[in-house]
Protein backbone atom coordinates (compact mmCIF):
# COMPACT_ATOMS: atom_id res chain seq x y z
CA UNK A 1 0.00 0.00 0.00
CA UNK A 2 2.74 2.24 0.81
CA UNK A 3 4.12 2.39 -2.86
CA UNK A 4 0.98 3.83 -3.98
CA UNK A 5 0.81 7.33 -5.23
CA UNK A 6 -0.45 9.11 -2.22
CA UNK A 7 -4.31 10.41 -2.50
CA UNK A 8 -5.94 11.98 0.75
CA UNK A 9 -9.09 13.65 1.36
CA UNK A 10 -11.36 15.98 3.30
CA UNK A 11 -14.66 14.89 3.39
CA UNK A 12 -16.75 17.62 5.20
CA UNK A 13 -20.39 17.32 5.72
CA UNK A 14 -22.12 20.41 5.28
CA UNK A 15 -22.67 21.98 8.62
CA UNK A 16 -23.67 25.87 7.55
CA UNK A 17 -19.91 26.66 8.22
CA UNK A 18 -16.14 25.27 8.16
CA UNK A 19 -15.23 24.09 11.31
CA UNK A 20 -11.96 25.18 12.40
CA UNK A 21 -11.13 21.58 13.05
CA UNK A 22 -12.13 20.92 9.59
CA UNK A 23 -10.08 23.23 8.17
CA UNK A 24 -6.71 22.13 10.25
CA UNK A 25 -7.99 18.24 9.01
CA UNK A 26 -7.90 19.59 5.53
CA UNK A 27 -4.61 21.55 5.36
CA UNK A 28 -2.82 18.28 7.16
CA UNK A 29 -4.24 16.48 4.14
CA UNK A 30 -3.30 18.87 1.68
CA UNK A 31 0.08 19.06 3.17
CA UNK A 32 0.70 15.31 3.20
CA UNK A 33 -0.56 14.73 -0.25
CA UNK A 34 1.23 18.25 -1.62
CA UNK A 35 4.40 17.40 -0.81
CA UNK A 36 4.51 13.53 -1.81
CA UNK A 37 3.34 14.13 -5.31
CA UNK A 38 0.02 12.64 -4.48
CA UNK A 39 -3.68 13.91 -4.46
CA UNK A 40 -6.23 16.07 -2.26
CA UNK A 41 -9.75 15.27 -3.33
CA UNK A 42 -12.62 16.64 -1.65
CA UNK A 43 -16.07 14.68 -1.22
CA UNK A 44 -19.22 16.20 0.48
CA UNK A 45 -21.14 13.90 2.75
CA UNK A 46 -24.19 15.79 2.08
CA UNK A 47 -26.60 12.52 2.92
CA UNK A 48 -28.19 14.44 5.49
CA UNK A 49 -30.49 16.29 3.02
CA UNK A 50 -32.15 18.96 5.88
CA UNK A 51 -28.53 20.55 6.55
CA UNK A 52 -27.05 19.55 2.82
CA UNK A 53 -28.37 23.14 1.69
CA UNK A 54 -26.37 24.61 -1.15
CA UNK A 55 -25.30 27.32 1.33
CA UNK A 56 -23.83 25.01 3.33
CA UNK A 57 -22.20 23.04 0.70
CA UNK A 58 -20.68 26.73 -0.38
CA UNK A 59 -19.57 27.77 3.17
CA UNK A 60 -17.14 24.76 2.84
CA UNK A 61 -15.66 25.49 -0.72
CA UNK A 62 -15.38 28.65 0.36
CA UNK A 63 -13.88 27.93 4.07
CA UNK A 64 -11.18 25.93 1.30
CA UNK A 65 -10.79 28.65 -1.47
CA UNK A 66 -9.74 31.16 1.27
CA UNK A 67 -7.18 28.85 2.73
CA UNK A 68 -5.52 28.00 -0.74
CA UNK A 69 -6.59 24.19 -0.03
CA UNK A 70 -6.73 23.06 -3.59
CA UNK A 71 -8.37 19.77 -4.49
CA UNK A 72 -8.19 17.59 -7.07
CA UNK A 73 -10.99 16.98 -9.48
CA UNK A 74 -14.59 18.04 -8.75
CA UNK A 75 -15.78 17.53 -5.54
CA UNK A 76 -17.75 14.63 -5.13
CA UNK A 77 -21.41 14.44 -3.42
CA UNK A 78 -21.48 11.22 -1.58
CA UNK A 79 -25.49 11.69 -1.94
CA UNK A 80 -25.26 11.22 -5.53
CA UNK A 81 -23.60 7.59 -5.15
CA UNK A 82 -25.70 6.09 -2.96
CA UNK A 83 -26.57 3.62 -6.06
CA UNK A 84 -23.22 2.46 -6.00
CA UNK A 85 -23.29 2.34 -2.02
CA UNK A 86 -26.55 0.32 -2.32
CA UNK A 87 -24.52 -2.02 -5.15
CA UNK A 88 -21.44 -2.77 -2.59
CA UNK A 89 -24.00 -3.80 -0.06
CA UNK A 90 -25.64 -6.12 -2.63
CA UNK A 91 -22.52 -7.49 -3.63
CA UNK A 92 -21.41 -8.30 0.61
CA UNK A 93 -25.28 -10.18 0.35
CA UNK A 94 -24.27 -12.12 -2.25
CA UNK A 95 -21.19 -13.23 -1.42
CA UNK A 96 -22.60 -14.06 2.42
CA UNK A 97 -20.62 -11.38 4.37
CA UNK A 98 -23.69 -9.39 4.93
CA UNK A 99 -27.53 -10.46 5.38
CA UNK A 100 -31.36 -9.25 5.51
CA UNK A 101 -32.33 -8.62 8.94
CA UNK A 102 -36.05 -8.36 9.36
CA UNK A 103 -36.34 -7.92 12.84
CA UNK A 104 -38.49 -5.11 13.65
CA UNK A 105 -37.50 -1.67 15.96
CA UNK A 106 -39.28 -3.05 18.85
CA UNK A 107 -38.22 -6.54 18.34
CA UNK A 108 -34.58 -5.41 18.99
CA UNK A 109 -35.43 -3.00 21.39
CA UNK A 110 -37.02 -5.92 23.86
CA UNK A 111 -33.53 -7.84 22.74
CA UNK A 112 -31.93 -4.99 24.33
CA UNK A 113 -34.08 -4.79 27.79
CA UNK A 114 -33.55 -8.52 28.63
CA UNK A 115 -29.72 -8.38 27.81
CA UNK A 116 -29.67 -5.29 30.55
CA UNK A 117 -31.93 -7.25 32.77
CA UNK A 118 -29.23 -10.14 32.50
CA UNK A 119 -26.28 -7.83 32.82
CA UNK A 120 -25.28 -8.86 29.46
CA UNK A 121 -23.74 -6.60 26.56
CA UNK A 122 -26.78 -4.95 24.93
CA UNK A 123 -25.06 -5.28 21.31
CA UNK A 124 -27.76 -6.62 19.38
CA UNK A 125 -27.62 -9.91 17.74
CA UNK A 126 -29.70 -10.19 15.31
CA UNK A 127 -31.54 -14.11 14.88
CA UNK A 128 -31.31 -13.62 10.91
CA UNK A 129 -27.82 -13.57 10.74
CA UNK A 130 -27.20 -17.37 9.83
CA UNK A 131 -31.26 -17.70 8.45
CA UNK A 132 -31.74 -19.76 5.71
CA UNK A 133 -33.68 -17.64 2.69
CA UNK A 134 -35.96 -20.07 2.38
CA UNK A 135 -37.44 -18.62 5.72
CA UNK A 136 -37.14 -15.08 4.66
CA UNK A 137 -40.75 -13.25 5.06
CA UNK A 138 -41.68 -10.84 2.62
CA UNK A 139 -41.43 -7.91 4.61
CA UNK A 140 -39.05 -4.90 5.03
CA UNK A 141 -35.50 -5.64 6.03
CA UNK A 142 -32.14 -3.90 6.55
CA UNK A 143 -28.91 -5.10 5.12
CA UNK A 144 -26.90 -5.48 7.71
CA UNK A 145 -22.77 -6.61 7.60
CA UNK A 146 -21.44 -10.10 10.00
CA UNK A 147 -18.96 -8.19 11.54
CA UNK A 148 -16.17 -10.72 13.30
CA UNK A 149 -17.44 -12.14 16.82
CA UNK A 150 -14.09 -13.04 17.95
CA UNK A 151 -10.78 -12.61 18.36
CA UNK A 152 -9.41 -8.92 17.73
CA UNK A 153 -9.21 -6.25 15.20
CA UNK A 154 -5.98 -3.96 15.31
CA UNK A 155 -6.32 -0.41 13.81
CA UNK A 156 -2.43 0.58 12.74
CA UNK A 157 -2.83 4.19 13.62
CA UNK A 158 0.05 6.49 12.40
CA UNK A 159 -0.52 8.66 15.42
CA UNK A 160 -2.27 6.94 18.47
CA UNK A 161 -0.34 4.03 17.52
CA UNK A 162 -1.87 -0.03 17.52
CA UNK A 163 -5.18 0.46 18.64
CA UNK A 164 -7.16 -3.04 19.42
CA UNK A 165 -10.36 -3.35 19.90
CA UNK A 166 -12.35 -6.95 21.26
CA UNK A 167 -14.12 -8.15 18.12
CA UNK A 168 -17.38 -9.02 21.17
CA UNK A 169 -17.69 -5.35 20.33
CA UNK A 170 -18.31 -5.00 17.15
CA UNK A 171 -22.13 -5.01 16.15
CA UNK A 172 -23.42 -6.05 13.23
CA UNK A 173 -23.98 -2.78 12.25
CA UNK A 174 -26.25 -1.89 9.42
CA UNK A 175 -25.03 -0.80 6.00
CA UNK A 176 -28.25 -0.31 3.95
CA UNK A 177 -31.61 0.76 5.63
CA UNK A 178 -34.98 -0.76 5.04
CA UNK A 179 -35.74 2.28 2.22
CA UNK A 180 -33.08 0.84 0.54
CA UNK A 181 -30.54 4.28 1.45
CA UNK A 182 -27.08 3.54 2.66
CA UNK A 183 -25.94 4.59 6.07
CA UNK A 184 -22.86 6.57 6.74
CA UNK A 185 -20.73 3.75 7.65
CA UNK A 186 -20.79 1.92 4.26
CA UNK A 187 -20.84 5.22 2.54
CA UNK A 188 -17.34 6.82 3.92
CA UNK A 189 -15.95 3.10 2.87
CA UNK A 190 -17.18 2.67 -0.67
CA UNK A 191 -16.08 6.51 -1.46
CA UNK A 192 -12.77 6.07 0.24
CA UNK A 193 -12.15 3.57 -1.76
CA UNK A 194 -13.52 4.33 -5.16
CA UNK A 195 -11.74 7.47 -5.24
CA UNK A 196 -8.64 5.67 -4.17
CA UNK A 197 -7.41 7.02 -0.84
CA UNK A 198 -4.44 5.41 0.30
CA UNK A 199 -4.59 7.68 3.50
CA UNK A 200 -7.30 8.16 6.24
CA UNK A 201 -5.98 11.45 8.44
CA UNK A 202 -8.78 12.88 10.29
CA UNK A 203 -10.68 13.92 13.89
CA UNK A 204 -9.65 11.10 16.49
CA UNK A 205 -13.60 11.48 17.21
CA UNK A 206 -13.95 8.69 14.36
CA UNK A 207 -11.54 6.00 15.91
CA UNK A 208 -13.81 3.78 16.50
CA UNK A 209 -15.24 3.71 13.60
CA UNK A 210 -12.58 2.78 11.71
CA UNK A 211 -12.83 -0.48 13.42
CA UNK A 212 -16.74 -0.82 12.05
CA UNK A 213 -15.13 0.28 9.04
CA UNK A 214 -12.49 -2.23 8.50
CA UNK A 215 -15.24 -4.69 8.59
CA UNK A 216 -16.58 -3.47 5.27
CA UNK A 217 -13.09 -3.47 3.84
CA UNK A 218 -12.08 -6.59 4.30
CA UNK A 219 -15.59 -8.24 3.72
CA UNK A 220 -14.75 -6.66 -0.07
CA UNK A 221 -11.23 -7.84 0.13
CA UNK A 222 -9.84 -3.93 -0.44
CA UNK A 223 -6.75 -2.98 1.05
CA UNK A 224 -7.53 -1.23 4.19
CA UNK A 225 -6.15 2.82 3.80
CA UNK A 226 -3.39 3.97 6.17
CA UNK A 227 -5.13 5.57 8.95
CA UNK A 228 -3.87 8.83 10.88
CA UNK A 229 -6.48 9.88 14.02
CA UNK A 230 -5.53 13.06 15.36
CA UNK A 231 -6.63 14.68 18.23
CA UNK A 232 -8.73 17.47 18.31
CA UNK A 233 -8.50 21.06 19.18
CA UNK A 234 -9.08 22.85 22.47
CA UNK A 235 -9.91 25.82 23.92
CA UNK A 236 -7.58 28.15 26.15
CA UNK A 237 -9.33 26.13 29.28
CA UNK A 238 -8.53 22.45 27.58
CA UNK A 239 -12.12 22.06 26.51
CA UNK A 240 -12.98 20.63 23.58
CA UNK A 241 -13.17 24.05 20.84
CA UNK A 242 -16.93 25.60 20.71
CA UNK A 243 -18.71 28.80 20.09
CA UNK A 244 -17.81 29.43 23.77
CA UNK A 245 -14.56 30.26 23.05
CA UNK A 246 -14.98 32.81 20.38
CA UNK A 247 -14.95 31.96 16.49
CA UNK A 248 -15.03 28.29 14.97
CA UNK A 249 -15.53 29.30 11.58
CA UNK A 250 -12.87 29.96 8.96
CA UNK A 251 -14.49 32.69 7.62
CA UNK A 252 -15.35 34.29 11.22
CA UNK A 253 -11.35 34.30 10.87
CA UNK A 254 -11.15 35.92 7.50
CA UNK A 255 -14.19 38.38 8.69
CA UNK A 256 -11.60 39.26 11.96
CA UNK A 257 -8.71 40.07 9.06
CA UNK A 258 -5.84 37.18 9.58
CA UNK A 259 -4.04 36.65 6.42
CA UNK A 260 -4.64 33.13 5.17
CA UNK A 261 -0.83 32.61 4.79
CA UNK A 262 -0.64 32.87 8.80
CA UNK A 263 -3.66 30.78 9.31
CA UNK A 264 -1.97 27.93 7.70
CA UNK A 265 1.13 28.51 9.56
CA UNK A 266 -1.37 28.79 12.94
CA UNK A 267 -3.01 25.69 11.94
CA UNK A 268 -0.56 23.85 10.88
CA UNK A 269 1.70 24.30 13.99
CA UNK A 270 -1.58 23.22 16.11
CA UNK A 271 -1.05 19.71 16.96
CA UNK A 272 2.29 18.69 14.58
CA UNK A 273 6.19 20.39 15.34
CA UNK A 274 9.03 20.28 13.15
CA UNK A 275 11.33 20.62 16.18
CA UNK A 276 10.92 24.24 17.88
CA UNK A 277 9.92 25.80 14.34
CA UNK A 278 6.74 28.20 14.83
CA UNK A 279 7.32 30.39 11.94
CA UNK A 280 7.33 28.39 8.34
CA UNK A 281 6.86 28.74 4.75
CA UNK A 282 4.10 27.14 2.84
CA UNK A 283 6.74 25.47 1.11
CA UNK A 284 8.90 24.95 4.12
CA UNK A 285 5.55 23.03 5.79
CA UNK A 286 5.08 20.71 2.72
CA UNK A 287 8.51 20.00 2.77
CA UNK A 288 8.55 19.07 6.47
CA UNK A 289 4.82 17.71 7.46
CA UNK A 290 4.72 14.23 8.13
CA UNK A 291 2.21 12.33 10.19
CA UNK A 292 5.37 11.18 13.07
CA UNK A 293 5.04 14.97 13.92
CA UNK A 294 1.47 14.79 14.69
CA UNK A 295 1.23 14.99 18.73
CA UNK A 296 -0.96 12.69 20.94
CA UNK A 297 -2.19 15.07 22.89
CA UNK A 298 -5.14 17.79 22.20
CA UNK A 299 -3.58 21.62 21.14
CA UNK A 300 -4.79 24.77 22.15
CA UNK A 301 -6.00 27.36 20.56
CA UNK A 302 -3.97 30.34 20.94
CA UNK A 303 -5.28 33.77 19.35
CA UNK A 304 -2.10 35.64 20.58
CA UNK A 305 0.11 33.01 18.59
CA UNK A 306 -2.12 33.15 15.66
CA UNK A 307 -1.44 36.54 15.72
CA UNK A 308 2.05 36.70 16.16
CA UNK A 309 3.04 34.60 13.03
CA UNK A 310 0.43 36.41 11.10
CA UNK A 311 2.15 39.55 12.13
CA UNK A 312 5.35 37.77 10.51
CA UNK A 313 3.47 36.80 7.50
CA UNK A 314 2.07 39.71 6.23
CA UNK A 315 5.34 41.61 5.54
CA UNK A 316 6.82 39.07 3.51
CA UNK A 317 3.64 39.42 1.29
CA UNK A 318 3.60 41.39 -1.75
CA UNK A 319 2.03 44.43 -1.91
CA UNK A 320 -0.62 43.53 -4.56
CA UNK A 321 -1.89 40.64 -2.66
CA UNK A 322 -1.57 42.43 0.43
CA UNK A 323 -4.25 44.89 -1.54
CA UNK A 324 -6.41 42.23 -2.55
CA UNK A 325 -6.70 40.18 0.90
CA UNK A 326 -7.50 43.57 2.32
CA UNK A 327 -10.88 43.75 0.00
CA UNK A 328 -11.43 40.64 0.54
CA UNK A 329 -11.01 41.01 4.37
CA UNK A 330 -13.55 43.98 4.10
CA UNK A 331 -15.99 42.58 2.01
CA UNK A 332 -16.30 39.33 4.67
CA UNK A 333 -16.17 42.10 7.63
CA UNK A 334 -18.89 43.95 5.51
CA UNK A 335 -17.26 47.14 5.07
CA UNK A 336 -16.88 49.73 2.59
CA UNK A 337 -14.41 48.19 0.70
CA UNK A 338 -11.95 50.09 -1.60
CA UNK A 339 -12.75 51.90 -4.71
CA UNK A 340 -9.91 52.01 -7.56
CA UNK A 341 -8.53 55.52 -6.12
CA UNK A 342 -8.39 54.75 -2.89
CA UNK A 343 -6.62 51.10 -3.66
CA UNK A 344 -4.41 52.73 -5.19
CA UNK A 345 -2.86 55.13 -2.77
CA UNK A 346 -3.20 52.11 -0.28
CA UNK A 347 -0.88 50.07 -2.58
CA UNK A 348 1.64 53.17 -2.83
CA UNK A 349 2.01 53.13 1.08
CA UNK A 350 2.04 49.68 1.75
CA UNK A 351 5.69 49.59 2.32
CA UNK A 352 5.06 51.85 5.46
CA UNK A 353 1.59 49.98 6.59
CA UNK A 354 2.12 46.77 6.63
CA UNK A 355 5.87 45.83 8.67
CA UNK A 356 4.30 45.33 11.98
CA UNK A 357 0.47 45.09 10.79
CA UNK A 358 -1.12 41.50 12.61
CA UNK A 359 -4.18 42.13 10.90
CA UNK A 360 -5.77 43.60 7.84
CA UNK A 361 -7.47 45.61 10.29
CA UNK A 362 -4.36 47.15 10.94
CA UNK A 363 -3.66 47.80 7.98
CA UNK A 364 -6.61 49.56 7.55
CA UNK A 365 -6.57 51.70 10.94
CA UNK A 366 -2.80 53.06 9.94
CA UNK A 367 -4.04 53.87 6.52
CA UNK A 368 -6.27 55.84 7.52
CA UNK A 369 -4.26 59.12 6.89
CA UNK A 370 -4.91 58.23 3.42
CA UNK A 371 -8.39 56.80 3.33
CA UNK A 372 -9.73 60.35 4.84
CA UNK A 373 -9.93 63.78 3.95
CA UNK A 374 -9.44 67.30 4.71
CA UNK A 375 -9.76 68.61 6.98
CA UNK A 376 -8.50 66.42 9.26
CA UNK A 377 -10.21 66.21 12.89
CA UNK A 378 -7.87 65.04 15.57
CA UNK A 379 -8.80 62.64 18.10
CA UNK A 380 -8.80 63.58 21.85
CA UNK A 381 -5.55 62.81 22.14
CA UNK A 382 -3.70 64.25 19.26
CA UNK A 383 -5.50 67.50 19.84
CA UNK A 384 -3.68 67.52 23.16
CA UNK A 385 -0.30 67.78 21.07
CA UNK A 386 -1.56 70.57 19.03
CA UNK A 387 -1.31 73.44 21.21
CA UNK A 388 -0.09 77.18 20.03
CA UNK A 389 3.43 76.31 20.36
CA UNK A 390 3.37 73.55 18.32
CA UNK A 391 0.93 75.13 16.21
CA UNK A 392 3.42 78.11 15.63
CA UNK A 393 5.96 75.89 15.00
CA UNK A 394 4.28 74.08 12.30
CA UNK A 395 3.61 77.66 10.78
CA UNK A 396 6.97 77.94 10.20
CA UNK A 397 7.96 74.62 8.79
CA UNK A 398 5.35 75.42 5.91
CA UNK A 399 7.54 77.95 3.83
CA UNK A 400 10.21 75.83 4.26
CA UNK A 401 9.01 72.85 2.85
CA UNK A 402 7.49 74.66 0.28
CA UNK A 403 11.19 74.58 -2.38
CA UNK A 404 13.16 71.77 -0.50
CA UNK A 405 13.25 68.12 -2.43
CA UNK A 406 10.61 66.03 -1.78
CA UNK A 407 12.89 63.48 -0.39
CA UNK A 408 13.02 61.54 3.24
CA UNK A 409 16.71 62.95 3.55
CA UNK A 410 15.46 66.42 3.29
CA UNK A 411 12.31 66.16 4.99
CA UNK A 412 14.33 64.74 7.93
CA UNK A 413 16.96 67.37 7.37
CA UNK A 414 14.24 69.95 7.66
CA UNK A 415 12.35 69.45 10.30
CA UNK A 416 15.15 68.17 12.60
CA UNK A 417 16.66 72.01 11.65
CA UNK A 418 13.66 73.37 12.79
CA UNK A 419 13.48 71.67 16.16
CA UNK A 420 17.00 72.56 16.68
CA UNK A 421 16.01 76.00 16.22
CA UNK A 422 13.17 76.09 18.84
CA UNK A 423 16.01 73.83 21.44
CA UNK A 424 13.17 71.06 21.26
CA UNK A 425 13.76 67.33 20.48
CA UNK A 426 12.74 65.76 17.34
CA UNK A 427 10.86 63.23 18.69
CA UNK A 428 8.63 66.06 20.09
CA UNK A 429 8.13 67.51 16.97
CA UNK A 430 6.31 64.24 15.89
CA UNK A 431 3.54 64.33 17.75
CA UNK A 432 1.65 67.78 16.24
CA UNK A 433 3.27 66.93 13.10
CA UNK A 434 1.09 63.56 13.53
CA UNK A 435 -1.36 65.02 14.46
CA UNK A 436 -1.75 67.36 11.68
CA UNK A 437 -1.01 64.62 8.94
CA UNK A 438 -3.39 61.54 10.73
CA UNK A 439 -5.12 63.23 13.58
CA UNK A 440 -4.54 60.20 15.34
CA UNK A 441 -1.86 57.90 16.71
CA UNK A 442 -1.85 54.41 14.58
CA UNK A 443 -0.44 55.66 11.72
CA UNK A 444 3.48 55.62 9.82
CA UNK A 445 6.09 57.63 10.97
CA UNK A 446 5.62 61.28 10.09
CA UNK A 447 8.51 61.14 7.21
CA UNK A 448 6.45 58.28 5.51
CA UNK A 449 3.31 60.13 5.83
CA UNK A 450 4.77 63.48 3.78
CA UNK A 451 6.65 61.09 1.23
CA UNK A 452 2.65 58.87 0.98
CA UNK A 453 0.79 62.35 0.69
CA UNK A 454 2.83 64.40 -1.57
CA UNK A 455 3.75 68.26 -0.96
CA UNK A 456 0.35 69.84 -1.77
CA UNK A 457 -1.57 68.00 0.69
CA UNK A 458 1.06 67.38 3.29
CA UNK A 459 1.10 71.80 3.00
CA UNK A 460 -2.72 71.94 3.39
CA UNK A 461 -2.77 69.50 5.91
CA UNK A 462 -0.17 71.89 7.75
CA UNK A 463 -2.40 75.40 6.89
CA UNK A 464 -5.28 73.20 8.20
CA UNK A 465 -4.09 73.33 12.18
CA UNK A 466 -1.56 76.44 11.75
CA UNK A 467 -3.27 79.35 10.04
CA UNK A 468 -5.47 80.15 12.48
CA UNK A 469 -2.11 80.89 15.20
CA UNK A 470 -0.79 84.09 15.54
CA UNK A 471 2.38 83.02 16.23
CA UNK A 472 5.44 83.25 13.82
N1 LIG B 1 -18.00 13.68 7.55
C1 LIG B 1 -17.17 13.43 8.66
C2 LIG B 1 -17.05 14.67 9.49
O1 LIG B 1 -17.36 15.76 9.01
C3 LIG B 1 -15.76 12.96 8.29
C4 LIG B 1 -15.71 11.52 7.96
C5 LIG B 1 -14.33 11.01 7.71
O2 LIG B 1 -13.38 11.81 7.63
O3 LIG B 1 -14.20 9.80 7.56
O4 LIG B 1 -16.66 14.59 10.64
Amino acid sequence: MSDRPVVTRIAPSPTGFMHIGTARTALFNWLYARGRGGKFLLRIEDTDRERSTPEATDAILAGMRWLGLDWDGDAVSQFERAPRHAEVALQMLTAGHAYKCFSTQDEIQAFRDAARAEGKSTLFHSPWRDAAPGTHPDAPYVVRIKAPRDGKTIIHDEVQGDVTIRNDQLDDMVCLRSDGSPTYMLAVVVDDHDMGVTHVIRGDDHLNNAARQMTIYHAMGWPVPVYAHIPLIHGADGKKLSKRHGATGVEEYLAMGYPAAGMRNYLTRLGWSHGNDEFFTDDQARDWFNLGGIGKSPSRFDTKKLENLCGQHIPLMEDADVLRQIQAYLAAAALPTLDDATADALLSAMYCLKDRAKTFGQIVEKAQFILTSRPIVPDEKSAKSLDEVSRGILKQLTPQLQNVSWSRDTLEETVARLAEVHETKLGKLAAPLRAALAGRSPSPSVFDMMLVLGREETLARLADVSQDTDLD
